[in-house]
């Protein structure tokens, strides 16, 4: 041997080596990995490996096949990808089948944009070839937004998505209209709901939003006709107005009534020789707003009484020649409007504008809103709405026919003006409905539409020879609500389902006891026809459920478009014959479905129709604006189907937004385009963002914010690179050590590897991705990085390769690898599947395949305590080291020496560990002393004893002891023979 020449001391060192590069290059690895994904057929791979598995099904809400996604979107799919791939890591079976919304009004605007841009019109095409341009469209944007969706590394059928304009799909949502008529909750009726005056449709809750707005706000004076002795003897002969308040004086011409509480005081006060009454609490400031006060006086009431005397008392109408009728009602308050909001969900209740503004006299127009309509059909009011669907007044409205209602208001206040009644009129900003397509204000209209009745107790048994016309008996009061109506079903089922987080079931809860009937119908094309015939004699409406079944049989073969195919006869069974006068010609319906009715359909039509997923699911995750929409929706529909809910679990995210938390826009400059990201730094980014920031509130993006994130990547990915890097060479079966005869440092590392572990696991159970980046990051910045990895280096790079010691390590290494490859697998997807990739001995093509590591968590707190203990020590030996190098007394602290001092249990374990402790510190030596008593432990940092090893940079007195390697520590000197004596094996 020793006549062999020496080893050239520089290839000794054990450097790391791996084809896990530092830089990561993500915008190229990423769209490489996805087509190994593609070629493994990975998905298909993990469904066969948790075959017979415990079902998870997240049941995707789709998004509307319109526009190319953005980083809401985005973030929407990724955190839907994180929880089907940790609960796939959990052991369970979880599908994905993603799903596209391609009906409905945005679709048919963009398409008719496009038309006027090429100088057509809509009415210049047949409804067929219309709805095949609506079709191709949203099949277009949806091959878009799907390879997008792919290119954030979503996992899921992708080539079997679901599509509400499938024909299945769009068989089984008019089933599930037969299944409403079934229960004998649709009815058809006038009633006022949001119309959008630009698009000529109906609106649903979930198309409205609110946005300022300013209104003339008026006092109007109605003259009491009834005799005011009725109300109290010191109003004998009065001339008696009540006084209303309103911020649509539009609406006026339509007023049949006025609202009073029944438990409130009113009062009557003098001005000159009229008499006023309001609500008593509201005298003061309405007497000095309208100037029915002189100076400091306060005003003269002359009667107080309950609202209830005022009830069923007439007025007469401001300047018509009508009855107003006076009403008691528990809707009225003394804070202003709340008439139009009722359908508002808590929070943007309290959004609104609170003024006092009102009189507690409220003006009731059963036409123009939802407690209008309630307290009116108590009182026998007509549903008069005196407003055309291009919102201009009937020729029927004096002195204001022909003109557009919002056109109308000052017209209106003028006139009022001059006939003396109006008392005061200011401008007012409040929170108005606006559409969510065109965004102009929309009103309240009364229409003939169909309507999904929240409180009528629903049908046991269909009874065959109706056709479910006669839906007159409905109620709109909650108290009267039966058990079985679908609003009580729907009450009962929100308290049962887990709302995460808690506060949406309150939410939740008050948008379906605040919700009017639901109006299904809209006067568009671009969906699924409500298939319901009309009898061209006597115009009997046949909505019969066996009929509408029949119809969703040809829809099932042809698509939804044979109802403008094919004629009513065609349709209808043969020979189906009019029940009310015999006839057998038929109209159709002219209205399709609500698209909110289609998506809140996808429970049925998707996991009852597929033999992979199963009805209920497991959870449902979308945005906040859901809880009117898709929740909501996919309730009443789950109620109707099966009475429950179709999800056990409700997830709510926040909302993107800029730093300064406000909303992105293009056009703002503030917008992060996913796609660009993605070109720059990959869609790891994107998902790392999406893990990093609590989704439970509004997450804010910015450049800066993801510099933030691309950097926790470098070190996350650094962290992975030191292990793969150190084990080059290792194989597991061959070189692993068993846990018991590992270094304890080792051991130590294991052991919090384990508690990160616990973390890890219950982070993603309760969907805490957040928790799950935490942990991640801090074990692998500050145990793994700062800690155990810079203590291990000198053991890894100088020990011989093979030696135990150096494979315990090892050992270590390969297990946080493995682990923290699994754990970051549902985030990260890319770079935890390349760190599985570069493991040693991983048989597995991919990690997307595997489960979590589990967690012990048995026998570490003696051990973690103990080095906690440690490290504390570490942490002041590292400082006085650092002092020591700014006075410039040691170059590196391998040049340095730690002389401690300490007494009773910390000398003890100091003691205990006397062999670690250099390199705990990364120093050459350590020496150790007895301190007095309670004194702690103390300190001093020297310049280490004897050369520096030139192999291992350590300082020693025994170098040079070797004549073969004369330049060398005694350390390296046995490392060598180790080496020559492996190499001679
Ligand atoms: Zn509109
Ligand atoms: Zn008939
Ligand atoms: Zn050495």
């Amino acid at each position: 041997m020793s006549t062999e020449t020496p080893l050239d001391l520089k290839k000794t060192v054990n450097l790391p080596k791996t084809a896990f590069s530092q830089k990561a290059n993500l915008a190229q690895a990423e769209p490489a990995r996805l087509e190994k994904w593609a070629s493994l057929d990975l998905y298909r791979l993990i469904r066969r490996a948790r075959e017979g598995r415990e079902k998870f099904i997240l049941h995707d809400g789709p998004p509307y096949a319109n526009a190319d996604i953005h980083l809401g979107t985005a973030m929407n799919k990724i955190l839907k990808d994180f929880i089907v791939k940790s609960r796939t890591m959990m052991g369970y079976d979880a599908p994905y089948v993603p799903g596209y919304d391609c009906h409905g009004l945005p679709i048919e605007t963009h398409v008719e944009r496009a038309l006027e841009k090429k100088g057509k019109k809509k009415s210049d095409l047949s409804l067929e070839t219309f709805r095949r341009i609506c079709r191709e469209h949203a099949e277009n944007a949806l091959k878009s937004q799907t390879r997008d969706f792919k290119r954030l590394g979503i996992l899921g059928e992708w080539d079997n998505p679901y599509l509400t304009m499938s024909n299945h799909y769009e068989a089984e949502t008019a089933r599930m209209f037969a299944r409403f008529v079934e229960r004998g909750w649709v009815y058809k009726g006038a009633r006022p709901v949001y119309w959008c005056l630009k698009d000529q449709t109906a609106l649903a809750e979930a198309e409205v939003e609110y946005h300022q707005h300013t209104s003339p706000s008026v006092y109007v004076k109605f003259p009491l006709q009834s005799d005011p002795a009725s109300i109290d003897p010191a109003l004998a002969g009065r001339k008696v107005f009540v006084v209303i308040w309103t911020t649509t004086p539009w609406t006026l011409p339509a007023n049949l009534g006025i609202a009073v509480h029944p438990d409130f005081e009113y009062s009557a006060f003098e001005h000159g020789d009229e008499v006023y009454i309001v609500a008593s609490e509201l005298v003061e400031a309405v007497a000095a707003k309208c100037g029915l006060s002189s100076g400091d006086e306060k005003p003269n009431v002359i009667a107080r009484f309950p609202g209830a005397k005022l009830d069923r008392l007439e007025c007469r109408h401001a300047w018509l020649d009508r009855t107003s009728l006076l009403m008691v009602g528990e809707h009225v308050t003394l804070g202003g409007e709340a008439d139009a909001e009722t359908e508002l969900d808590v929070s943007e209740a309290q959004k609104k504008s609170d003024s006092k503004a009102g009189t507690g006299c409220v003006h009731t127009a059963p036409g123009h809103g939802h407690d209008d309509f309630v307290i009116g059909k108590q009182y026998g009011l007509e549903v008069y709405c005196p407003v055309d669907n291009a919102g201009r007044f009937t020729p029927e409205v004096e002195h204001f026919a022909g003109q557009r209602v919002f056109d109308a208001n000052d017209p209106i206040v003028e006139f009022m003006r001059e006939r003396g009644v109006l008392l005061f009129s200011e401008n007012y900003e409040h929170r108005y409905p606006h559409c969510w397509r065109c965004k102009n204000p929309v009103i309240f209209r009364a229409t003939p539409q169909w309507f999904i009745s929240m409180d009528q107790a629903h049908r046991d048994l269909v009874e065959k020879d109706e056709d479910g016309r006669d839906r007159s008996n409905f109620t709109d009061n909650l108290s009267e609500t039966p058990a079985t109506s679908l609003r009580a079903q729907a009450l009962a089922e929100i308290e049962r389902v887990k709302w995460i987080p808690g506060w949406g079931v309150d939410r939740m809860r008050n948008m379906v006891k605040g919700r009017p009937d639901w109006c299904v119908s809209r006067q568009r094309v671009w969906g699924v026809s409500i298939p319901v015939f009309y009898c061209a004699r006597c115009t009997e409406a046949v909505a019969d459920p066996a009929v509408i079944n029949h119809v969703a049989g040809i829809y099932e073969r042809e698509s939804g478009d044979a109802w403008y195919t094919h004629s009513a006869e065609d349709l209808l069974p043969p020979g189906y014959t009019c029940k009310g006068c015999g006839a057998h010609e038929w109209t159709k319906e002219s209205d399709i479905l609500d698209v909110w009715f289609d998506s809140g359909t996808s429970s049925v039509a998707v996991l009852e129709n597929r033999e992979e997923l199963r009805w209920p699911a497991d959870v449902y995750i979308e945005g906040g604006d859901q809880f009117r929409g898709w929740f909501n929706s996919s309730l009443m529909i789950g109620i109707a189907a099966h009475d429950r809910a179709p999800y056990n679990t409700v997830i709510t995210h926040g909302w993107t937004l800029d730093a300064q938390g406000r909303a992105m826009h293009k056009s703002a400059g503030n917008a992060i385009e996913p796609d660009k990201v993605i070109k720059q730094s990959g869609a790891e980014t994107i998902r790392l963002w999406c893990a990093s920031s609590n989704y439970f509130d509004d997450m804010r993006g910015s450049d800066e914010i993801l510099q933030r994130v691309t950097d926790a990547y470098r070190k996350l990915r650094n962290t992975a690179r030191f292990a793969l890097g150190n084990l080059d060479g290792f194989d597991p079966e061959r070189d692993s050590v068993p846990v018991e005869e590992m270094e304890e440092i080792d051991r130590w590392a294991l052991a919090e590897l384990d508690r990160v572990t616990r973390e890890v696991r219950a982070a993603y159970d309760g969907y805490e991705f957040h928790n799950v980046y935490r942990a991640l990051y801090n074990f692998a910045t500050v145990t793994l990085s700062a800690r155990y990895f810079d203590i291990i280096k000198d053991r890894l790079y100088t020990f011989a390769p093979r030696n135990k010691a150096r494979r315990s390590a090892q050992t270590a290494l390969l297990q946080i690898g493995d682990a923290l490859a699994r754990m970051l697998g549902p985030i990260l997807v890319f770079t935890a599947d390349e760190i599985w990739e570069n493991l040693p001995g991983r048989a597995e093509p991919s990690v997307h395949m595997l489960e979590f590591p589990e967690a012990t968590g048995e026998g570490h707190a003696e051990l973690s305590a103990e080095w906690e203990r440690l490290f504390a020590i570490r942490d002041d030996v590292l400082r006085a080291l650092e002092e020591a190098r700014v006075a410039k007394q040691i170059g590196s602290s391998l040049q340095a020496k730690v002389s401690l001092k300490a007494s009773g249990s910390a000398l003890e374990l100091l003691e205990r560990h006397q062999n670690d402790l250099r390199y705990l510190f990364i120093v050459s030596q350590v020496e150790l002393g007895k301190a007095q008593e309670g004194e702690g432990v103390s300190l001093a940092i020297s310049v280490a004893d004897g050369e520096k090893c030139e192999r291992c940079w350590n300082y020693s007195t025994r170098v040079g002891e070797s004549e073969r390697y004369p330049t060398v520590c005694e350390r390296c000197v046995a490392a060598l023979k180790e080496i020559e004596e492996g190499a001679a094996d």
